[in-house]
């Protein structure tokens, strides 16, 4: 049997899951005769206090429509240099919005107020105009790091004095929300606009959200047509995000769990120079000479367990609804043997 933390996107949806996705009611999305999405969209803005949702395919799909409905081609964009929306969305910000980007170097993929304040260009015919701030919790570079919540209203305060959009790439708000103990209404009263995902944490097939002002979607539902992302009988997909978001948020407590357990037993190997803290449900572990990190996948996955070499010297580790407190003990049996 392999044990495989390569992502939390490996997921196969469970019976439950497969079963309501079966049973689905399905119309003409493109025509917004699909009760199934119509359903997931309002329950997804419900959930966030926000108006309206659109249904994507994928994050990178609902991060990009945001960022092209937010600014106009020329401007800029401000992230922290490790953002999904810079490093791996296929350089789509230049490509779909032609807006440039600044990056902040973040503590583990979080950025603060000050920095945010002192990126943003002067009124000056020099300069791009500085129009949108993006902010990824948790962050998939930072280890799964939170951010605090009283840092993201510092923030939201200099985008609001500076007339700057604020977007949330949150593909694993999830896990923050659970983490932090905080409601996904709070995050409402400071972003323009929400990205989250289905596809990873909570299990689903496929299928991200984007959520925001009615005004907002309506204007992101043209966009997603243009990126060829408006789908027909998608209900069978928007089922299995109706059951993930009624089934599989609070269980998440157990992945944060599940990975503690296995970052313990990493934390005293010899092989290991510094562990990022572990706050959610992803290790992050830097090696020292003794060992590449190709080398140290290699190793696990002569032992059927999967990881993914991030950086010559850095192995990242996601737990997730498909690996069991016995797969982790495994684990955790082999790593404290090699
Ligand atoms: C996975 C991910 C996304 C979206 O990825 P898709 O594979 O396009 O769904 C966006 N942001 C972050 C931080 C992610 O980890």
């Amino acid at each position: 049997m392999v044990i495989d933390f390569r992502s939390d996107t490996v997921t196969r949806p469970s019976p439950g899951m497969l079963e309501a996705m079966v049973r689905a009611k399905v119309g003409d999305d493109v025509f917004g005769e699909d009760p199934s999405i119509n359903e997931l969209e309002s329950m997804a803005a419900g959930m966030f206090g926000m108006e309206a949702a659109i249904f994507c395919p994928s994050g990178t799909m609902t991060n990009q429509i945001a960022i092209k409905c937010h600014t106009q081609p020329g401007d800029e964009v401000i992230c922290d240099e490790s953002a999904h929306v810079y490093q791996y969305e296929g350089g789509g910000i230049a490509i779909n919005s032609g807006a440039s980007v600044k990056l902040l170097r973040g503590d583990r993929g979080r950025i603060v107020a000050q920095q945010v304040k002192e990126a943003i260009n002067p009124d000056d015919p020099h300069r791009a105009h500085t129009r949108l701030v993006c902010l990824e919790n948790t962050s998939n570079r930072g280890g799964g790091s939170c951010y605090d919540f009283s840092e993201v209203k510092k923030i939201k305060q200099v985008c609001a004095e500076n007339n700057l959009s604020f977007h949330l790439d949150g593909a694993r708000i999830w896990n923050a929300l659970v983490a932090k103990k905080e409601t996904p209404k709070q995050y409402s009263e400071v972003f323009d606009s929400i990205s989250i995902c289905l596809s990873k944490s909570l299990g689903c097939p496929v299928g991200s959200l984007l959520l925001g002002t009615k005004d907002l979607m309506k204007k992101a539902r043209r966009v997603r047509k243009v990126f060829g992302g408006g789908m027909r009988q998608g209900g069978f997909l928007a089922a299995a995000g109706i059951y993930a978001l009624q089934n599989n948020i609070e269980r998440l407590v157990d992945d944060h769990k599940h990975a503690r357990q296995i970052a313990d037993v990493i934390a005293k190997k010899d092989f290991v120079k510094m562990l990022l803290p572990v706050e959610t449900n992803i290790i992050i572990f830097e090696l020292n000479e003794s060992i590449t990190a190709p080398a140290l996948v290699k190793k696990l996955k002569d032992q059927d367990i999967l990881g993914y070499a991030i950086a010559p010297n850095r192995v990242r580790l996601v737990l997730h609804l498909d690996i069991s407190q016995e797969m982790v003990m495994k684990t955790s049996q082999i790593i404290n043997n090699l």
